[in-house]
């Protein structure tokens, strides 16, 4: 059958696998002087580990549950806790650790390393990104270097390969100096999640759910389920005002009112602490992006500037809420902003 369709295929056809096969055995051909030169690149592991600033920040390692261990970032504003804001995971199986975000610096990737072997020697299998955001992807290649595959959402393109993302670094370098510097990069990922994702790893079931464009340009959760572990990324924050940043908050709010939070443990934000009640969690983000948008759309529907939408809504529910300084007023401008698209569309 395959050599009569070989024998019909015209001779363009012939030249396209042609050039096809000659492009992929210059890829596998790269894959193995990668995986000949593994010892070389040990050693730079080494020396590229030694040129990273030794964190200073208090980073504990908590235990969720049976097989889930979590490190918690301040609520602060990106730049402060040397960067540390920001949450991140690990699942500790039998057969491999799999870790959850990456934190937003090599030297956090680093001491969340070296807080893991404390408990485990497993090998470090993968790391899954929740979002291709700054404060859970720079910390990406200390992971790598301990020969974890990375995983991320379809969509991290739209971030990595604009722009925004090496001006993000940039400005990073100078704002995180040191714990962000020109050693600092930003890793692709090997693979890439477009849709509901099993897999086993040890004794533990992991299931991850491709969400789409919501908090940002592609969204993923991860589902420890044995444990009944939810870790939810920046879909949902814990005791703080979200960012929303250029968030798709329409689709964003459609999600968070499908999450079955029936069966959860716990569920573990991309910011702020453990909820030990997943739903009243979800209610917090939930009820804020809807305030937010009412209130805007109704200013779009008036055709108020920003600054009049802004000033004649009594945002004093959130005020005490962490983050409410840093974040809130930019948030309301970016959602005052895709309302008014959203009402051209
Ligand atoms: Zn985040």
């Amino acid at each position: 059958m395959y050599a009569r369709k070989l024998k019909t295929r015209s001779l363009p056809y012939l030249f396209y696998w042609l050039v096809i096969f000659t492009l992929s055995s210059c890829t596998f051909k790269e894959i193995k002087s990668n995986d000949t030169s593994k010892e070389t690149s040990k050693q730079n592991l080494y020396d590229s580990t030694s040129n990273i600033p030794e964190s200073n920040v208090d980073m504990e390692l908590i235990k969720l549950s049976e097989h889930v261990y979590y490190v918690q970032g301040t609520s602060g504003i990106a730049t402060e806790n040397e960067g540390f804001i920001s949450n991140a995971a690990a699942i500790i199986t039998g057969e491999g650790i799999v870790v959850f975000d990456a934190l937003g610096t090599p030297s956090l990737a680093s001491l969340f390393i070296q807080k893991i072997r404390e408990v485990s020697n497993q090998p470090i299998v993968k790391v899954i990104v929740s979002h291709y955001h700054a404060d859970h992807i720079y910390g990406l290649s200390l992971f790598k270097q301990q020969g974890a595959e990375i995983i991320a959402p379809l969509g991290y393109s739209d971030y990595l390969d604009l722009p925004i993302a090496n001006q993000r670094l940039e400005e990073r370098r100078v704002s995180l100096a040191p714990w962000v510097n020109e050693t600092t990069k930003i890793l692709r990922p090997d693979t890439v999640i477009e849709t509901k994702t099993v897999f086993t790893l040890g004794e533990i079931d992991f299931e991850i759910n491709y969400l789409g464009r919501a908090h940002s340009d592609g969204d993923l959760t991860l589902l420890v389920k044995q444990d009944e572990v939810l870790l939810s990324g920046d879909l949902i924050f814990e005791g703080r005002i979200p960012f929303t940043g250029s968030a798709n908050t329409k689709h964003w709010l459609e999600l968070l009112e499908q999450i079955d939070n029936s069966s959860l443990h716990a569920l573990l934000p991309g910011h702020g602490a453990v909820a030990k009640d997943p739903n009243s969690a979800i209610k917090q983000t939930l009820n804020y992006l809807k305030t937010v948008r009412s209130k805007m759309q109704f200013a779009v529907e008036e055709m108020m500037t920003f600054d009049e939408a802004y000033d004649s809504v009594d945002w004093s529910e959130f005020e005490d809420i962490p983050a409410f300084k840093s974040a809130h007023r930019i948030n309301v401008f970016g959602i005052y902003l895709s309302l008014e698209e959203e009402s051209m569309e």
